[in-house]
């Protein structure tokens, strides 16, 4: 059995992942890192006083770091671990760093010749891409789209030709108004809208944007947007354009080959088996 021992942690920041809601959701060497550091920067201090005490680590120095902490709080860090002292790093919720406090601290730590040890776990993004269902061969992350909305929109043009499927974060608030952003930039495209990740009322909406488009629920709590790849409209145009090479290719050879022998011509350019094309001659072009 695995217990969360007292050992000597070596000096150095961890940048430590903890959940995005259910406080089961920790790994055994996170709590023991944080059990065992000799200070946790942390964005609130409530919130992470309340992550220690459910599994009773007591006692913890903390200090407080968000994106307005003055340099002097990071260099202030960066003298503790040269002083042969373990600090991590967490964020309220999920991974830090992504879309969370703390790459000033890392970038000074690893300008002092710091070790780094991050302590993978919980984030929203591959807990909404691995419920959303999409498939995708790759995918973008955006995280928070900006709040004005024309530089919400040059944004979303600018990810608008992407061959990924794309992850966003967003305030439960906007997002009939993010959605409909969406619509008018992507067209339409499949989406899926996980709210509440490992929580009571953990949800995936599923659908695409016109279904969402007049989304009436007053949708509330943290919520992660995952929309579908342009990839299906690139690949019907590259059919659609072998269709048409396909056409030439049968209207020129006409007369002059066979079904069998042009079914095999076609089927050494496009890589496909002949009897594709065999069928495909029979049934449709001859
Ligand atoms: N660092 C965190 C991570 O690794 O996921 C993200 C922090 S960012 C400040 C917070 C945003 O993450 C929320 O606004 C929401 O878009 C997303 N998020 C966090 N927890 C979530 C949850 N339980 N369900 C859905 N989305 C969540």
């Amino acid at each position: 059995m695995l217990t969360i021992d007292n050992i000597l942690l070596p000096s150095g920041l961890y940048i430590v992942s903890t959940p995005i809601g259910n406080l089961k959701d920790i790994t055994v060497r996170a709590l023991s890192v944080l059990k065992n550091c000799d200070l946790i920067a942390c964005e609130d201090t409530r919130v992470t006083r309340k992550l220690l005490s459910s599994y009773e680590i007591k006692s913890k120095n903390l200090v407080s770091l968000h994106e307005h902490s003055p340099q002097q709080k990071l260099i202030f860090l960066i003298d503790k671990i040269k002083k042969e002292k373990s600090i991590a790093l967490v964020s309220d919720a999920g991974t830090p760093i992504i879309s969370d406090p703390g790459i000033q601290l890392v970038i000074l730590a690893i300008n002092n010749n710091i070790k780094i040890t991050p302590i993978p776990g919980p984030s929203a993004i591959t807990a909404s891409l691995v419920g959303s269902g999409l498939a995708h061969d790759n995918f973008f992350f955006v995280g928070f789209l900006p709040n004005k909305k024309k530089k919400r929109i040059n944004t979303l043009n600018k990810y608008k030709k992407i061959d990924s499927l794309l992850i966003f974060y967003e305030n439960a608030k906007r997002i009939k108004e993010t959605i409909n952003d969406m619509f008018s930039i992507f067209g339409n495209r499949k989406c899926v809208i996980a709210r509440e990740l490992t929580k009571y009322y953990e949800t995936f909406y599923r659908g695409d944007f016109k279904k969402f488009k007049n989304i009436k629920e007053n949708l509330k709590g943290e919520i992660t947007i995952i929309i579908s790849s342009c990839e299906n409209k690139k690949n019907k145009e590259k059919s659609d354009i072998e269709e048409d090479e396909v056409k030439k290719i049968i209207s020129f050879t006409k007369k002059k080959l066979s079904t069998k022998n042009l079914s095999e011509l076609l089927s050494i350019i496009y890589k496909k088996p002949k009897k594709f094309f065999y069928t495909k001659l029979i049934k449709t072009i001859r």
